[in-house]
C-alpha cells in the first residue's frame, strides 16, 4: 500500500489540558509521520464550515461551540494506510467504547469533548487538508 495521508485535529480539550506532546507521541509511535502543524483559534463560523456535514445533527451547535473554545492544533499525518490507522489509534467516538490504549480511552472527557478529530476516508482527508493547510506547508 503506498503513502497516504489525512488531516488531525487535537480538539480544545486536549490543548487546555496540554495534552499535545502526549497525543503526537501516540500517533508517531503508531508510524504516522507529523507533515504539517499548525496551532490556531478558530471562529466559530469556521468551526461551523469545518463541520457543515453535522449541519443537521442535534449536537451541530455546541460542536461548534467547543471547537471555538480554545485552541487546535491542526495536522497532516502521513504515512501507510494513515486515515485506518488514525482512526484506530483515536479510538471509538464515545470514550467508553474506546478501546484500551486509544487516544479517546487515555484522554477523552465525553463524547463530545473527545480529544481529536480524523478524516473518515480519502475524499473528506483531501478536502480537509486543503481547508487548512497550502501546498507550500505539507513536508514529507
Ligand atoms: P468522529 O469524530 O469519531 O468521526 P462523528 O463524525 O460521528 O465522529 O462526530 C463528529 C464529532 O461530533 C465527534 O468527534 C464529537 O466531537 C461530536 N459528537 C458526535 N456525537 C455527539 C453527541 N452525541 N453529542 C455531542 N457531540 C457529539
Amino acid at each position: 500500500m503506498a503513502l497516504e495521508r489525512t488531516f488531525s485535529i487535537i480538539k480544545p480539550d486536549a490543548t487546555k489540558r496540554d495534552l499535545t506532546g502526549k497525543i503526537v507521541a501516540k500517533f508517531e509511535e503508531a508510524g504516522l509521520r507529523v507533515v504539517a502543524s499548525k496551532r490556531i483559534h478558530l471562529t466559530k463560523a469556521q468551526a461551523g464550515e469545518f463541520y457543515a456535514v453535522h449541519k443537521e445533527r442535534p449536537f451541530y451547535d455546541e460542536l461548534c461551540e467547543f471547537m471555538a473554545s480554545a485552541p487546535i492544533v491542526a495536522q497532516v499525518l502521513e504515512g501507510e494506510n494513515a486515515i485506518a490507522k488514525n482512526r484506530e489509534v483515536m479510538g471509538a467516538t464515545n470514550p467508553a467504547d474506546a478501546a484500551p490504549g486509544t487516544i479517546r480511552a487515555e484522554f477523552a472527557e465525553s463524547v463530545g469533548e473527545n480529544s481529536v478529530h480524523g478524516s473518515d476516508a480519502p475524499e473528506t482527508a483531501a478536502v480537509e487538508i486543503a481547508y487548512f493547510f497550502s501546498g507550500l506547508e505539507l513536508v514529507g
